[in-house]
């Protein structure tokens, strides 16, 4: 709480600067000695991650403009159901606050989803989380997520009439994902259920920016706030450096992520964090060690090290990732008592 109120003011102060030749580098300074110092203190080494990300697949159905799927060269696929099983058994030994069932890529191309959320409930996961496009959530779908169990997912729709969603979420369409979506609320009444909760994402760009109102006018008589739903308004990310959204200054803050977060690929490759698309740098394998393996290996104990002295010349994602910096362009408005944008990776 208190870190994101002085994430705000400074992400604030920094807009209304950005362009003055002598305040600005003393706000890099401060920034640098101040805020990422503070948030250096609150780096705690702990024995298991708090949250693993397990992708189920990097398939996708879709082609959305502010994705850098172009560009990624590994293979596409679905990660065995024994290797996830194996996995969800370790995590089940700690105290996991949540396992997403997604990393890069559309999960409900995933036929064994259900399964897999069952396995996960079934071993006593506390929170299953997933984030879908929706354009493949049939009505049958919907059914069998809600009865599997999913505690929680979230629905990228970024358009508010089929012009703006079908130039941004190229391939998939907007009356269809719609209608998949009014679906699901009146399917889940029907069960009587109170999960999954759900958060539907708006991502203003300059083809839809102008349509945000329509956006809350659309979705906000679907949801149910008093299970949880919400409406978030999400920003551009460079993608580690998969796309250039924003001016990269110079690093000024530890990256978070490696504290807090595992991301395991589909075919068991472990690597720093969702911007690692395409596995660039690999951190281990969890076909060949465990999760706590890797977790507390040397390997990744020297990128925190490395992390903490903003010494981020090795990894190719990070020297291109704009959330360790606060460029000039990334002041992105938050939609207060509606649900705020993650700053994921940001700390
Ligand atoms: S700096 Fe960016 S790319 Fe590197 S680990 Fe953090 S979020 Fe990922």
């Amino acid at each position: 709480m208190i870190k994101s109120i002085i994430k705000n003011t400074i992400l604030k102060t920094y807009a209304k600067m950005e362009n003055h030749p002598l305040i600005q580098p003393l706000l890099d300074y401060s920034i640098k000695y101040g805020y990422n110092l503070y948030c250096k203190s609150k780096l705690k080494a702990i024995e298991f991650p708090s949250e693993v990300w397990i992708e189920n697949t990097n398939h996708c159905n879709a082609d959305c403009v502010m994705c850098p799927r172009e560009s990624m060269t590994r293979k596409c696929g679905f990660m065995p159901l024994g290797l996830y099983e194996k996995l969800i058994r370790e995590i089940s030994r700690y105290n996991v606050k949540r396992v997403h069932l997604h990393n890069f890529g559309e999960p409900l191309l995933d036929k064994e989803l259900p399964d897999r959320i069952k396995i996960a409930k079934n071993h006593g996961i506390k929170h299953t989380f997933l984030v879908t496009n929706g354009s493949l959530l049939f009505p049958d779908v919907s059914a069998s997520l809600i009865k599997a169990g999913l505690d929680e997912f979230k629905i990228s729709f970024y358009g508010t009439d089929s012009k703006t969603y079908n130039e941004t979420m190229r391939g998939l369409d907007f009356e269809k994902t719609l209608q998949n979506i009014r679906i699901f609320f009146k399917i889940r009444r029907e069960l009587n259920s109170s999960t999954p909760k759900i958060t539907i994402r708006y991502l203003p760009q300059k083809s839809n920016k102008e349509k945000t109102g329509d956006f809350f006018k659309i979705f906000r008589p679907m949801i149910n706030k008093h299970i949880g739903d919400k409406l978030e308004i999400y920003r551009l990310h460079n993608y580690g450096g998969g796309k250039d959204y924003y001016d990269l200054g110079r690093a000024l803050m530890a990256c978070g992520y490696l504290w807090n977060i595992m991301v395991i690929l589909y075919d068991g490759k472990v690597v720093k964090c969702c911007m690692d698309y395409d596995g660039t740098h690999a951190v281990g394998d969890v076909n060949k060690s465990s999760i706590r393996e890797i977790w507390n290996s040397d390997e990744l104990n020297k990128v925190r090290e490395d992390f903490k002295r903003l010494n981020y010349k090795e990894y190719a994602t990070c020297i291109k990732c704009d959330e360790i910096r606060f460029s000039k362009k990334r002041h992105n408005k938050r939609v207060s008592g509606i649900g705020s944008a993650p700053a994921f990776g940001i700390l």
